[in-house]
């Protein structure tokens, strides 16, 4: 496996791990912030540590020092999260760049060959399509990485950082966007203001909420059960997605012969699913997955996520920018929805860079902002619904579609290249990022030289 770029950012050092009671939780009723950020999952914790390391500053160059809100998962919540994230190149590169790569590449497996085969049993059945990486001259499209390895070295991350305070609480229970700041009260009682929030605070987002943005969400009729399994086959570093009438099924190499599965199903199905014992489960997956990866010998616990859309009229409003979840809903397919949430973070780093006097202005970083990720966004959800709507919908148009654009895929190499670029995170507009394809944080030789001058 080729090791990513080295990190280009100083991890924390001694002197900056605070160490003065590893106390985290706020001693005084009320306190201000320079920068807050709402929500600590994967996405939140990753914007506080992108914001902090890059050395956001403020117009007098000083460190922003940044507030993070939200509860801390507990040790059983994080083994609770059964899904694995295959990172792109661009997010290996952030994360490399922040020095969280190599707390967690120890559990990274690489994905070289993405085979896609059609099981929906209909007339129109589309080719299979295999995609391999030494198309686009890489060693590998993404690392598969579990969610629980993940935030736990993402929480001991922030945990160390100087410039972030975790405010811990329950859970935010109001934000107000007024004239000069942010106001965030926590359940407990707190009040927390900033002249800057950003919301990570997932699907629920209460960010969104305050920042009062037009947004469209809608169901799909599934549920996705993910779990990890051990199976008899090498799987090669080939990640397979099966598409089935209720969705895909995918299964995506992990280290050895362990791979991480989604399958998507009817809600109802998904119930009956998670309820059967370890041998029923395994049966039912030794049918549907074809023999792909031979026997499936052992499954792990199974946890179901009802599959949702949404999207935004934009992303920032009022004082406040959403990232992750709180931003964009896309069913999983194809990996995208954590990925595009370390390109918002990496996206609104630069906004920040670009608005050092935003607490007086924060209408040039929110238009930044907007500017900067909205389209991509927008576009790119757009793209995974279809092709989601595509295998649910029994409408002979889209599944016509479906077919003569895998055909098309199969046939044409440029195609095929532009699709696999694209799956990988670069922006599908990459005009609007001010001529760049990538964000400072995502690119190879990262933030040094743009950041360097401001240290
Ligand atoms: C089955 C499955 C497989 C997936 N696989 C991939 C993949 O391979 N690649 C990929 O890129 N993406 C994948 N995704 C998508 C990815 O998992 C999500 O995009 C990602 O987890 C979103 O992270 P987040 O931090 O934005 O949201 P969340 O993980 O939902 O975090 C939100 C946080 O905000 C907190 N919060 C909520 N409300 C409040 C409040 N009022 N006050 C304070 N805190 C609050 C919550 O406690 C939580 O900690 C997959 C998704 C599914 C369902």
């Amino acid at each position: 496996m080729i090791k990513p770029s080295a990190p280009l950012i100083n991890p924390p050092t001694n002197q900056d791990i605070s160490t003065s009671s590893g106390d985290n939780r706020m001693s005084s009723e009320y306190e201000k912030f320079d920068l807050a950020i709402v929500g600590a999952g994967p996405v939140g914790l990753i914007t506080a540590l992108a914001a902090a390391y890059t050395g956001c500053k403020d117009s007098h160059q000083k460190q922003l020092q940044i507030a993070l809100i939200g509860p801390k998962p507990s040790a059983i919540a994080l083994n609770r999260d059964t899904r694995t994230t295959a990172f792109m190149h661009p997010s290996l590169k952030m994360l490399s760049n922040l020095a969280i790569l190599e707390k967690i590449e120890t559990e990274a497996a690489p994905l070289k060959e993405l085979r896609m085969i059609d099981d929906t049993a209909g007339l129109l059945r589309a080719p299979d399509c295999h995609f391999t990486s030494l198309e686009l001259d890489l060693p590998y499209f993404a690392l598969n990485i579990p969610n629980a390895d993940l935030n736990r070295a993402l929480i001991e991350m922030v945990s160390q950082a100087s410039a972030i305070r975790w405010i811990e609480t329950e859970e935010v229970s109001k934000v107000t966007s007024e004239d000069e700041q942010v106001s965030i009260n926590t359940r407990e009682g707190k009040m927390i203001t900033a002249p800057f929030c950003i919301g990570a605070d997932g699907r629920n987002s209460i960010c969104r909420q305050a920042a009062e943005i037009e947004t469209d969400t809608w169901s799909y009729d599934q549920t996705a059960i993910a779990c990890g399994f051990t199976h008899q086959l090498p799987h090669n570093a080939v990640s397979i997605e099966i598409h089935r009438p209720t969705g895909p099924l995918t299964l995506i190499p992990l280290k050895e012969h362990h791979a991480s599965l989604v399958w998507s199903l009817k809600p109802a199905e998904a119930e009956q699913m998670v309820k059967l014992d370890d041998n029923g489960f395994i049966e039912a997956l030794n049918k549907a997955s074809l023999g792909f990866y031979g026997q499936i010998n052992t499954v792990a616990k199974r946890v179901a996520f009802p599959i949702k859309g949404m999207s935004l009229k934009k992303l920032a409003a009022k004082r406040i920018a959403l990232v992750g979840e709180a931003a964009h809903i896309v069913p999983p397919i194809g990996a995208q929805g954590m990925n595009m949430g370390l390109m918002d973070a990496a996206c609104l780093c630069d906004a920040i860079q670009q608005s050092p006097d935003y607490a007086q202005f924060p209408s040039n970083l929110v238009e930044s902002y907007n500017t900067i990720r909205h389209r991509d966004v927008a576009r790119r959800s757009k793209t995974i619904d279809l092709l989601n709507k595509s295998l649910l919908v029994d409408y002979l148009p889209f599944k016509a579609a479906r077919t003569v654009g895998l055909t098309l895929l199969k046939q044409l190499t440029p195609l095929r290249r532009l699709v696999m670029q694209q799956g990988m995170g670069t922006p599908l507009e990459t005009s609007s990022y001010h001529g760049e394809s990538l964000p400072t944080l995502m690119q190879d030789p990262a933030a040094e030289t743009a950041y360097a001058s401001q240290s």
